[in-house]
């Protein structure tokens, strides 16, 4: 008997600089997922893309969408919002297909709430140190920008408990093969409530 196919809602987080959009981007070559596209109000980084890398909106624009329930989940992070549209995922799901969201501790808390069944991925750094380095050396945030997210890690770090599973970023091809796994496994799995 056939049962419905909806595909695994798949939600990976981690503290910035951790490399989660590099290991996202070449997950994305292993294994044919869907990257769901969040809304932010954070200014466009050099060389991002509307539609591509975040939708860029205003405060007011988000607000509106806030108050209209069409976020999954959202949350203010580093003083900006960021949002997982609800009907784009719902649409990937529906399709049969598995949809990724790269997203914050309390983002990832909202769905635990609301969508249970979700798988819940947790990348870390090999070390504080080495994020730390790379968070300094990408060269995409200013000193107080670096500051504020070096300030969260711990609190995201606490969050590792709330995860199914953890995967040490010293490698982005082998993070991502790990991943991939996860979700080859996960479309095996028989009973779909955990
Ligand atoms: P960045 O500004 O470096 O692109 O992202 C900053 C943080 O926001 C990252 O931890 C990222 O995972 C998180 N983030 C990106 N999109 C979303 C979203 O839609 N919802 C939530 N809750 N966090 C997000």
């Amino acid at each position: 008997m056939e049962r419905e196919n909806i595909g695994n809602l798949i939600v990976i987080s981690g503290p910035s600089g951790v490399g989660k959009g590099t290991v996202c981007r070449s997950l994305l070559k292993k294994i044919e997922v869907v990257y769901s596209i969040s809304a932010t109000t954070r200014r466009k980084r050099p060389g991002e893309i509307q539609g591509k890398d975040y939708f860029y909106y205003t405060r007011e624009e988000f607000e509106k969408k806030i108050n209209e329930d069409a976020f999954l989940e959202w949350a203010r992070v580093y003083g900006n919002y960021y949002g997982t549209p609800i009907e784009f995922v719902d649409q990937i799901l529906h399709e049969g297909k598995d949809c990724i969201l790269e997203i914050d501790t309390q983002g990832a808390l909202q769905v635990k709430e609301k969508r249970p069944e979700a798988i819940f991925i947790f990348i870390l750094p090999p070390s504080k140190e080495e994020l730390i380095r790379r968070l300094t050396g990408r060269g995409t945030e200013n000193e107080k920008e670096i500051n504020t997210r070096i300030g969260k890690l711990e609190e995201e770090l606490a969050h590792l408990c709330d995860y199914d599973y953890k995967i040490i970023n010293d490698n982005i091809e082998i993070a991502a093969e790990k991943i991939k796994a996860i979700i080859v496994a996960e479309r095996c799995r028989v009973k779909k409530n955990k």
